[in-house]
């Protein structure tokens, strides 16, 4: 059996749906009670006991996903070609407000700090450390391509739940319905206790449609910068996490089998990185693996960047699925001039 064919064996697509989900090592993760997996190809979570992830798509719930941004852009914009639309996202005539004063798509956070008693009460320092770090990931300043999306801080709430905090998977629905603010556009960030071996979880764009109010993204309250995570507390678990919530899929998905992630310029990859596996080349296509990208699982260290391609698959995911103007008519492209882009928050 090839690497990529237990890649993707380890995951059946029946099992697909589950929350998108970052492991903090090689070890067994169980299904939890996600409220997404009734959303997906199937309600089902059994797992092969090697399975190290929820967030393994499979190639069937990839592929839909793929082809369901695909057809909504072909709808809405008259052509599902990325390269081709960017440059009229990036300096559209019919600029989203939301852009127009940066020139960046600048994001809206509502941050949810859960906890219990003092436990994972985070400060507000840490917090903002976390919107700086996301700022500087997404801006490219830690070695990437710059995606032009930045993300600006609307609101912090801390909520006392001690079985929330512990059991965040679990109690999805209810905080969600309890906490979460804003619409398609807005980031909900939740920390809480996610767990010893699963780091955070997000929802896909293309869930919106079918349930709205679990829109967003749980992280471990330690896995912030200067968590107690290490290695993987440099606030890279939210940066990964949210690149699923801005369309990204993982750069193992799939494996060495088209089509991978999706994405043009990020390699294949037989299996998620762990640690820092330098120089690794575990497919026959063209390229080594892109261990350092954030949408790969190797330790926050061995982190730096997302690639020209994946910017371009935000963008056409946000115009796609998160745009205010999504739902409008063909045409309806918009940013400001790339250019003109600065970063919000404090730089790391
Ligand atoms: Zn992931």
């Amino acid at each position: 059996m090839s690497e990529g064919e237990g890649e993707r064996a380890r995951v059946a697509p029946a099992a697909a749906g589950d929350d998108c989900a970052r492991v903090r090592a090689g070890g067994t993760v169980a299904a939890g009670g996600s409220a997404v997996g009734g959303r997906g190809a199937s309600g089902g979570t059994a797992r092969s006991a090697q399975a190290r992830d929820r967030a393994d798509l499979g190639h069937e719930q990839a592929t839909a996903m793929l082809a369901d941004l695909r057809r909504t852009l072909l709808d809405r914009f008259g052509t599902s070609d990325e390269a081709v639309l960017d440059p009229g996202l990036l300096s559209g005539t019919r600029p989203d407000p939301a852009r127009r004063a940066t020139g960046a798509l600048v994001v809206p956070v509502r941050f949810h700090v859960v906890h219990s008693g003092g436990s994972g009460r985070l400060s507000t320092a840490a917090v903002q450390r976390q919107i700086a770090t996301l700022n500087a990931a997404y801006g490219g300043r830690l070695g990437g391509a710059d995606t032009h999306v930045r993300f600006r801080l609307d609101s912090l709430d801390r909520t006392d739940n001690p079985a929330w905090f512990r059991s965040p998977q679990r109690y999805e629905g209810p905080m969600k319905r309890r906490l979460r603010k804003g619409g398609r556009g807005t980031l909900n960030l939740y920390t809480a206790a996610v767990g010893s071996d699963v780091l955070g979880f997000s929802t896909f764009p293309q869930w919106y449609r079918r349930d709205p109010r679990l829109d967003g993204v749980i992280v471990d309250f330690r896995s912030l910068p200067y968590g107690s995570y290490a290695p993987f507390n440099h606030g890279f678990t939210a940066v990964h996490e949210i690149g699923h919530w801005l369309g990204l899929m993982h750069t193992f998905e799939g494996g060495c089998v088209s089509p991978g992630d999706g994405v043009a310029d990020t390699p294949y990859e037989a299996e998620p990185a762990q640690g820092c596996p330098q120089g690794r080349d575990s497919c026959p296509q063209r390229g080594r693996d892109p261990i350092h990208n954030f949408m790969d699982y190797a330790h926050d260290a061995c982190m730096r960047g997302f690639t020209a391609g994946q910017g371009r698959r935000i963008r056409a995911a946000w115009a796609a699925y998160r745009s205010r103007k999504t739902g409008g008519h063909r045409g309806d492209l918009g940013t400001a001039a790339p250019g003109a882009a600065r970063s919000v928050g404090a730089a790391r």
